[in-house]
C-alpha cells in the first residue's frame, strides 16, 4: 500500500500537473470506486476549476475554486492515477477517466479535452470521493498528525509514552501518526537498531531520537527516489520509482544484514510481514 513518499510523489506531480484545468466529462466502467455515485461527482465538480492537491496521511485531497466540495482519492493496494492525453495507451485496469480542459468543459465526443485523469485499479478497494469541506474535516478528525511534515521529536515522544503496543505496530496504526506504512517501519526500525516487537512505551531517550531521526531520514530518502514499486505503484507518468532498489531489510529475508552479515529474519507482528536482525536490532 503507498506510505508518505508514495501518495507525496503522486500530490506533487498532480499539483504540477493539474491545478488550473477545469472538469469535463466523467467517464467509469465501476461504479463501487465512484463515492457517493459517479452522478454527485459530476454534479458537484463538472465545470470547477482545479485550485490545488493536497494530502492528508495517504489520501489526496483535490481542491476547486468556487466551490465547498473537494474529492478524495486512496489508493489503496493496486490504485494508480495516471495523468495523459485520451489519445494515449490506457493502463490495464482503468475504470475512471475524468476530462480535464484549460478553458472549456471538454467532452470525450467534441474531442476538446487537453488531458485526463485516469484511475486504474485492479482490486477495486481504492476509491474517488466527492465530499464538502466540513466532511472532510469529520473524515480525518481521528487521523494522527502527519509524521514526516507535522511531527516533533516531542510530540513523537508523547505519542509513545503510554502505549504498550509493539513499537512496529505503532508507526503503523494512522489514528496516532500517519503517512507510515510496512515498507518504511520495517526500514526505519532496522536503522535505528531497534527490535520490532519493542514495547513502545518501554524505548528510552536515546532510542526514541534514534528511531525519529531514522523515520525522517527513509522517509526522506523514500520521496528523493520517487517512492518504492516493488509491487503496484507507478506515479502520475507511468514510471517506477526507485526506493525498492534501496530497501534495508524491507522483503529481504534470508539475505545478509548489510551491517553485521547476520541473516534478516521474517515473522509477522499485528498480521503484516515484519523484516529484521535478530543480531543488531535490539530489546531491552
Ligand atoms: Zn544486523
Amino acid at each position: 500500500m503507498p506510505e508518505f513518499p508514495e501518495v507525496e510523489t503522486v500530490r506533487r506531480q498532480l499539483n504540477e500537473t493539474i491545478s488550473g484545468y477545469t472538469v469535463g466529462e466523467l467517464w467509469f466502467d465501476a461504479v463501487s470506486v465512484l463515492r457517493p455515485n459517479p452522478e454527485k461527482i459530476s454534479v458537484e465538480l463538472t465545470g470547477k476549476k482545479i485550485l490545488s492537491v493536497d494530502r492528508k496521511g495517504k489520501w489526496i485531497v483535490i481542491n476547486f475554486e468556487d466551490t465547498t466540495s473537494c474529492l478524495v482519492i486512496h489508493l489503496k493496494l493496486t490504485g494508480r492515477l495516471f495523468v495523459k492525453r485520451i489519445d494515449e495507451k490506457q493502463a490495464p485496469y482503468t475504470h475512471v477517466i475524468l476530462g480535464l480542459a484549460r478553458n472549456t468543459i471538454c467532452s470525450f465526443s467534441e474531442n476538446n479535452c487537453d488531458t485526463t485523469l485516469q484511475f486504474s485499479t485492479m482490486r477495486k478497494f481504492g476509491y474517488l470521493e466527492v465530499m464538502k469541506k466540513a466532511e472532510l474535516m469529520e473524515k480525518f478528525s481521528n487521523l494522527g498528525p502527519d509524521f514526516y511534515e507535522d511531527v516533533t521529536l516531542n510530540m513523537f515522544a508523547d505519542a509513545l509514552a503510554s502505549r504498550k503496543i509493539a513499537i512496529k505496530t505503532l508507526l503503523m496504526n494512522q489514528d496516532i501518526l500517519s503517512g507510515i506504512g510496512n515498507i518504511y517501519a520495517n526500514d526505519a526500525l532496522w536503522m535505528a537498531k531497534i527490535d520490532p516487537q519493542t514495547k513502545a512505551h518501554s524505548l528510552d531517550k536515546g532510542q526514541r531520537e534514534g528511531l525519529f531521526t531514522a523515520l525522517k531520514e527513509v522517509l526522506a530518502e523514500g520521496l528523493a527516489l520517487g517512492g518504492a514499486s516493488d509491487q503496484w505503484f507507478l506515479n502520475v507518468f507511468g514510471e517506477k520509482g526507485g526506493y525498492q532498489n534501496h530497501f534495508k531489510v524491507y522483503g529481504k529475508k534470508g539475505t545478509p544484514c548489510t551491517r553485521c552479515g547476520n541473516e534478516i529474519k521474517y515473522t509477522k507482528i499485528a498480521g503484516r510481514g515484519t523484516y529484521y536482525c535478530s543480531s543488531c536490532q535490539h530489546n531491552l
